[in-house]
């Protein structure tokens, strides 16, 4: 019997909680304080078949269902997070670090707006294929068919955010799903199982397992997987991608980034630092798009820095359910380790000038004191060389780098592997517009920074991903195409009629 304050986490496949036959477990934290909040039970070899065959049960009569009666179900879903958008974002904030004021009006809402997105796209013939007309009597038409039992890989920033970035268009389609929940914030997948149960989905279609790396590594590797949809760090996808090229399955992969925000000496001032803030401390900077290298006019350095400065006082670190808070602590101490690293890193190696945060913790309430904080971090006068300005931190750490023209900013902003996002600041649209079109990145932003709504296909060029999620190009990505030419015109053409 668990005494920690929350209920143990069993599997959920068939359509309720499954018990885990490998005997182990994994306790997952609370960021802010350090204490366990719940015990999670890992899933064996044989309970991953176990919930693949489920959802592989579950598969012709899901995709047999019409799209509109599918999308009633999914709508129905997306109402009932709505509904309990407290809740779950209490589960969010707890699980993740991150604080209420940002998972009670993003995370939840975000996802169930997706959801509500592609079941209203569905319903509303979304999947319907094309009909070419080749000849009098002739015609092709090219229908679309969901691709089978799919595989959802999640990161732990956007939990349950994730699970319906994927969840969402994989069931629209009429697919059913795995989802492995990073194991540093799991909690949110069965309460979204039960979300999609009580909304009258049909038992095996949406199936739960949780455990570490070789869990996913077993799942995605499984031969009755037909894709994998995948979210985290560039070289964990380019293992996960490997290997299910090898085994001819579709993949998205949704990878990490180290983007540009190009700041033009016209922008506005306010704006350009608002932009930055935005683009490198919410989330306490635990955003894959964050615009972590901000190109800034040389001429404008004091100026920037003086309003950037004043502004960083306005990061409230503290309890998490405190209404004031607008920044919590990192997601765990393996990765408070990694930030803390490259922050040290950067005033010792790279040799960058701080111009505030470093190292150790913001001030908080002592009973957080354990818990995985880091100060909200800002270098000055970085080289494209730095390891600080190449490498994702994935934390509360900008990096200011000046130029003296908008040539050289652009060069430089796509001198990187990376391509998930980028953006720019200025009056002159018609500047932005050009440099957009410079720059090398799936995700670009003009004047704002970071909104990612259901309508936008997002996804990354270069080594930053595979495929967009989300707008009417994401539904593609879990479907394939059958093309059928018809002839009407009653005879063969044939060159073997005679001798
Ligand atoms: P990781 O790559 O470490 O992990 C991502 C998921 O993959 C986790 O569920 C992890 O399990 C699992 N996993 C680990 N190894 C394997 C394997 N061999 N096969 C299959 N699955 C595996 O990423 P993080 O969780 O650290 O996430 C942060 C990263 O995600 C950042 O780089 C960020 O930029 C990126 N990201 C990208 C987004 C995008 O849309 N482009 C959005 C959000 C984040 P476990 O953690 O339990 O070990």
């Amino acid at each position: 019997m668990s005494t920690l304050p929350h209920p143990p986490r069993q599997l959920y496949y068939d359509g309720q909680v499954q018990p885990a036959t490998s005997g182990k477990t994994f306790t997952t934290i609370d960021p802010s304080n350090a204490t366990p909040l719940a015990e999670i039970h890992v899933a064996s070899h044989s309970d991953i078949d176990s919930a693949i065959a489920a959802a592989d049960r579950a598969f012709p009569s899901w995709s047999q269902t019409p799209p509109v009666a599918r999308a009633r179900i999914l709508q129905k879903a997306a109402a009932l997070l709505r509904e309990k958008n407290d809740e779950i974002a209490r589960i969010e904030t707890l699980d993740s670090g991150k604080a209420y004021t940002e998972t009670s009006t993003v995370d939840v809402f975000t996802g169930a707006d997706t959801l509500e997105y592609y079941a209203n796209l569905v319903g509303g013939g979304g999947l319907n294929g094309e009909t070419t007309q080749l000849r009098e009597d002739a015609l092709v038409y090219t229908k679309k068919a969901p691709l089978g039992v799919c595989a959802g890989i999640g990161a732990w920033n956007y939990p349950i955010q994730i699970a319906l970035w994927k969840s969402a268009p994989c069931l629209a389609a009429g697919n059913t799903m795995i989802y492995k929940p990073s194991e540093y914030t799991p909690l949110h997948a069965q309460t979204l199982a039960e979300v999609y149960r009580e909304a009258g989905l049909p038992a095996g279609v949406f199936n739960v397992v949780y455990g570490a790396g070789d869990v996913g590594a077993y799942l995605t590797a499984h031969p009755t997987i037909a894709k994998v949809s995948f979210t985290g760090q560039v070289s964990t996808g380019m293992k996960v991608s490997g290997s299910a090229a090898g085994n001819m399955k579709y993949v998205t992969m949704e990878l990490g980034g180290k983007s540009p925000l190009l700041i033009l000496p016209d922008a506005d001032l306010e704006n350009a630092v608002d932009g930055a803030m935005m683009a490198n401390f919410y989330s306490t900077g635990q955003v894959c798009t964050n615009g972590t290298r901000v190109f800034v006019p040389a001429s404008w350095k004091v100026a920037f820095e003086k309003r950037l400065l004043t502004k960083m006082q306005y990061i409230r670190p503290g309890p998490l359910f405190d209404e004031a808070t607008n920044m919590g602590p990192l997601s765990s101490a393996i990765h408070h380790e990694k930030v803390t690293s490259y922050i040290k890193h950067g005033i010792e190696t790279d040799k960058a000038t701080l111009l505030y945060g470093g190292l150790g913790k913001p001030q908080v309430p002592k009973d957080l004191e354990a818990g995985f904080w880091v100060r909200p971090t800002v270098f000055t006068d970085c080289t494209d060389s730095m390891r600080i300005v190449k490498e994702e931190i994935f934390g509360p750490v900008m990096s200011i780098l000046y130029y003296e023209t908008v040539e050289e900013a652009v060069r430089r902003a796509n001198t990187t592997e990376l391509g998930l996002a980028a953006g720019v600041f200025t009056k002159d649209l018609n500047q932005a517009h050009r440099i957009i079109d410079q720059l090398e990145a799936g995700i670009t932003w003009i004047n704002t920074w970071g909104e990612s709504p259901a309508e936008m296909a997002v996804g990354g060029w270069k080594n930053s991903g595979l495929g967009v999620e989300n707008g009417r190009k994401g539904i593609e990505a879990w479907v394939k195409n059958k093309s059928t030419l018809m002839d009407m015109s009653g005879a063969v053409v044939t060159v073997f009629a005679k001798l």
